[in-house]
């Protein structure tokens, strides 16, 4: 790079955050840029701490996203690549695929604005009628299914920490338990810098700035100074893992066809690549951004929904699909109901172990969802706003838009 001569000490791209996304764009970084010095800057003690090591290990293969979207555009692409990613490092995967399960006519209606969907997504799927379904998952019940065979299953640790090895050796520098609390945009010679301080008292400046920080996007978007329009509301996912001879409970993927005004897409039963079972995840306001354990709060997360007006506008058009998550959220015997629509076997004393995952929602001051994986940029720096499933299965290609943009000139 032309600066590296006059600019000893200083890194060509700083990147926040050790998630996929993070780690993602370093990797597309170097990829276009070799010999470019680039630290990432990592607040937890490993990669993969936050979202991508806790959600559903789902390789989604597109189906539901608005067509045009960043998200059925990189989606389709980051299903391929990971699939290519795991081959070659030989990450334990498997395309299972998935069954979306119809289990009366309002959602067969809805089934069939999928089927259109994934056309028009071109993601390959196949239509089958009820003794089709029993034949495939005979746990699973439901008036019709739309296939999706090239929808898979991965640890997405296991990609994080591939990625992280791969960058070590390219010469990427890692920081862990380095936390950024200030970021200011300096102007001058040179095309300027980016300068940002860190939670122990130290400060690093680099050329340009990408900010993958996740539960923390509008945190560390505020502490840039960047005027954002959207706040980041945390939402809970809470599983229950099927007991050891359950196991075989079902081959494919399960989900319910997704209430089209919430932007997750329902309780389902997902095999996991290490042989186990899991049913979830919910989705139920958490008190605590990083809180996996239940019950855990904190003051000054609670603050920031409870004092944001889009927060209590998002509340007030939710009413009563908030009401039912958090009651299922409280008592097994809900969650249970909702598996049973299409699972209906399933026994309270199946819901054996929880865990729980916390995704990342943007909310507008109107209190819309940002539907769409999002960005803000000024002249030096990319703030990843946005980014939830199938951000794991995007990362990729979400990591190579983002060292597009970068390179190209941000502003
Ligand atoms: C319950 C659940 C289920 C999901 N299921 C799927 C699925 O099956 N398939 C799929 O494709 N997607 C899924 N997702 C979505 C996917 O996991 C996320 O979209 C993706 O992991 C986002 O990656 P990220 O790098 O943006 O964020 P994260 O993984 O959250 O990483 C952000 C990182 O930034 C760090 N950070 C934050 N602030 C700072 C700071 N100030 N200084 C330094 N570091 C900082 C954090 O410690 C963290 O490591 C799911 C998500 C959840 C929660």
């Amino acid at each position: 790079m032309a600066s590296r001569k006059v600019r000893m000490g200083m890194d060509d791209y700083l990147v926040i955050g050790a998630g996929l996304v993070g780690l993602a764009t370093a990797r597309a970084i170097i990829e276009k840029v070799p010999d470019a010095r680039i630290t990432v800057l990592e607040k937890a003690a490993d990669v993969a701490t936050a979202q991508s090591g806790h959600n559903s290990g789902v390789i989604h293969a597109g189906i539901y996203y608005a067509p045009g979207s960043l998200k059925a555009e990189l989606c389709r692409q980051g299903r391929i690549e990971t699939v290519e990613f795991c081959e070659r490092y030989g990450i334990p995967h498997s395309l299972v695929g998935k069954l979306i399960v119809a289990t009366d006519e309002t959602s067969r209606a809805r089934l069939d604005d999928l089927e259109r969907r994934s056309i028009e997504n071109r993601i390959v799927v196949e239509r089958i009628g009820a003794g089709a379904l029993a034949e495939l998952e005979p746990n699973v019940q439901g008036v019709a299914a739309l296939l999706s065979p090239t929808t898979g299953i991965v640890d997405y640790r296991r990609i994080a920490s591939a990625m992280c090895d791969e960058l070590t050796a390219a010469g990427v520098t890692l920081r862990f338990n380095t936390e950024v609390t200030s970021i200011a945009e300096e102007q001058g010679l040179d095309g300027g810098a980016v300068r940002v301080r860190t939670a122990a008292g130290g400060e690093r400046a680099a050329r340009r700035l990408v900010a993958c920080a996740g539960l923390q996007a509008d945190r560390v978007a505020r502490i840039a100074g960047i005027p954002i329009d959207f706040r980041i509301v945390p939402f809970r996912g809470e599983y229950f893992e099927l007991p050891a001879e359950r196991h075989d409970f079902v081959k494919h993927l399960i989900y319910p066809v997704p209430d089209p005004s919430m932007p997750f897409l329902g309780v389902h039963i997902s095999p996991t690549i290490d042989g186990r079972v899991t049913v979830g995840p919910n989705a139920v306001l958490g008190w605590a951004r990083e809180g996996y354990p239940r019950g855990s709060i904190r003051p000054s997360d609670v603050f920031d929904f409870a004092t944001y007006v889009g927060f209590w506008r998002m509340a007030a058009h939710n009413v009563r699909p908030a009401a039912i998550e958090m009651r299922n959220s409280l008592f097994a015997s809900g969650y249970l109901r909702e598996c049973h629509k299409y699972a209906p076997s399933l026994t309270l004393s199946d819901l054996g172990t929880r865990s729980a995952g916390i995704r990342a929602q943007a909310v507008r001051r109107d209190g819309s969802f940002i539907e769409d994986f999002h960005v803000e940029r000024t002249a030096r720096q990319i703030h990843v706003g946005n980014a939830p499933s199938p951000a794991a299965t995007s990362s990729i290609p979400i990591g190579r838009m983002i060292a597009t943009l970068l390179l190209d000139g941000v502003g």
